[in-house]
């Protein structure tokens, strides 16, 4: 095809105007250098590599790990008068795909990772002219990313083959350490970086203690129009939630891999059209779907990590109009999750995957703007305050609770590490009840050295502490150090905590006043 990329951005795309960083992109593939592109879910990638691949010579070879992932973007550049196709073990007519590369009749071959490093594909397209190779979900090129995939290693050696075609990784969710793996494994040069900006400043974060969640999510229901996403952490959830949502002016349905796949769709088609109504849905619910006006997102429990939370809040306000994200965690949520990581994540996976998890707590325990949190993780340098997330908009009263949080953390160590919180601040109150007795921890050094003031923190002191991996927390409660105990107790680290509101605070170690 000949013409500028403005003239094919116009006639084949129909669009008037590059968005964000695509422009960037597309110049440097046309320039025929390697480049790295990590856009945010909804920037547009494909474009990047579809439009460069019809004004270059040859056909553009697209990796890409899921074959539903494929076929949607086989429709989508169908729908356009690109040639597309796909060799995969779902697709038929292998032979006829074959000649049609051979014969310079495709545009775009798109191609799973253990297929495009095997011996025969590498004879078929040894002869091939390549306009260019574009690696999608390229972060699961590094075991430092969320989705790591050995494949993708393997990659590297038919790049090399094809060094002068120009390559294009592409991702959505890559922080700096997974960047600089991406670049280093794919030979992409650091000036090859290309980052788009992650900011969505028409969602509005808040976030909150979860305390009664049914409670919560109606409270919200009752101040929220328009339809809206609950992700719940089991499809078992998900189906009491929806129960308890759905009224008449305000159907509420759930989405889950358990679900018929009739209903399933069903429920999903329902939703798509719908105006104001909810889903209750496990994180399957989301993948391919375009719902521009989902107004919000609310998350009955933690996200894996602060990836999953940016992409899954990300399905909010799409069409550019106000939107809230409404996060209602527990201290066991990030419990639960730091034990799935040491227990079911591989060992060389597991540094990043806490870092990812850290990243989220600190999100949430944070007295400061949320946003930048998340956009800093993203390699972004947002100004301090967004305006435009809960504790922007009501600058919470903080208060240093360092001291608190090493007397909480001395009274887990006195006891021996298995008592919960409840228990732990009877002792700092100096309450000698009978279990406090019975365990001779009226005896303990740390018995009664609380004041009132810290005694009133000692709950979000301890939700803290188990969210930034001081403390961990077994199945019953039971407190035990973690990692970032000792920077806390040495003084090397300071909490600094949102005061809980005057009538949320605890009773307990009053009893004496
Ligand atoms: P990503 O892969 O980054 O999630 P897509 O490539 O699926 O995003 O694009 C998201 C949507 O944005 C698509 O509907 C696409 O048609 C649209 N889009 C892409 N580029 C532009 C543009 N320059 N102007 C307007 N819409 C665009
Ligand atoms: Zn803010």
């Amino acid at each position: 095809m000949t013409g500028s990329s403005h003239e094919v951005l116009k006639s084949v795309f129909g669009f008037h105007d590059f968005r964000g960083v695509q422009e960037q992109v597309v110049d440097r593939v046309l320039a025929g250098r390697h480049s790295l592109a990590v856009m945010p879910t909804g920037a547009g990638k494909s474009l990047c590599y579809q439009l460069p691949a019809l004004l270059r010579q040859g056909t553009g070879l697209v990796i890409s790990p899921l074959i539903a992932l494929m076929h949607d973007q086989i429709r989508s550049a169908d729908a356009l008068g690109i040639r597309a196709a796909s060799l995969t073990s779902a697709d038929g007519g292998r032979a006829e795909t074959e000649n049609r590369l051979r014969a310079g009749g495709l545009d775009l071959l798109y191609v799973a990772p253990e297929r495009a490093t095997t011996g025969a594909f590498r004879r078929l397209i040894a002869e091939i002219p390549l306009a260019l190779i574009a690696i999608d979900e390229a972060h699961c090129v590094s075991e430092w990313g969320h989705d790591f995939r050995p494949d993708y290693r393997q990659l590297r050696s038919i790049l090399d083959e094809r060094s002068d075609v120009p390559r294009l990784a592409l991702t959505a969710t890559a922080d700096a350490r997974t960047r600089s793996d991406i670049l280093a494994q794919l030979g992409i040069p650091d000036d090859g970086l290309i980052v788009a900006g992650f900011d969505r400043p028409n969602i509005r974060y808040h976030v909150e203690p979860r305390n009664g969640v049914a409670a919560q999510l109606k409270a919200l229901l009752a101040s929220q129009e328009g339809a809206g996403i609950v992700y719940a952490p089991s499809r078992d959830k998900a189906e009491r939630i929806a129960e308890s949502l759905s009224t008449a002016r305000r159907p509420a349905l759930p989405y889950h891999a358990g679900l018929d796949p009739s209903v399933r769709a069903g429920n999903q088609a329902a939703f798509v059209q719908s105006e104001n109504m909810v889903i209750a849905a496990t994180v399957a619910f989301g993948m391919g779907i375009d719902k521009p006006d989902v107004r919000f997102v609310a998350h009955a429990g933690v996200p894996k990590s602060i990836e999953a939370y940016y992409q899954e809040t990300g399905r909010a306000g799409r069409d550019g109009e106000p939107a809230e994200a409404w996060l209602f965690w527990s201290a066991s949520d990030f419990a639960t999750a730091r034990k799935r990581i040491e227990t079911e994540v591989e060992p060389e996976r597991r540094q990043g995957e806490r870092e990812r998890l850290n990243a989220l707590a600190a999100l949430v325990e944070t007295p400061n703007c949320r946003r930048v949190i998340l956009l800093r993780h993203f390699g972004e340098s947002p100004p301090e305050r967004c305006g435009n997330c809960d504790n922007c908009l009501n600058p919470p009263t903080t208060v240093d609770a360092t001291e608190a949080a090493r007397k909480l953390l001395s009274a887990v160590f006195r006891t021996e590490m298995r008592f919960g919180a409840g228990h732990l601040i009877e002792v700092l109150a100096g309450n000698d009840n009978e279990k406090v007795r019975r365990f001779g921890h009226h005896r303990l050094s740390v018995f009664g050295i609380a004041t009132q003031d810290e005694l009133a923190l000692m709950q979000p002191v301890a939700r803290a502490l188990v969210a930034r991996d001081a403390l961990r927390a077994d199945p019953y409660g039971g407190l035990s150090f973690g990692p970032s105990a000792r920077a806390i107790l040495k003084g090397e680290a300071t909490l600094e905590i949102a005061l809980p509101p005057p009538r949320k605070r605890r009773s307990r170690g009053r009893r004496s006043e």
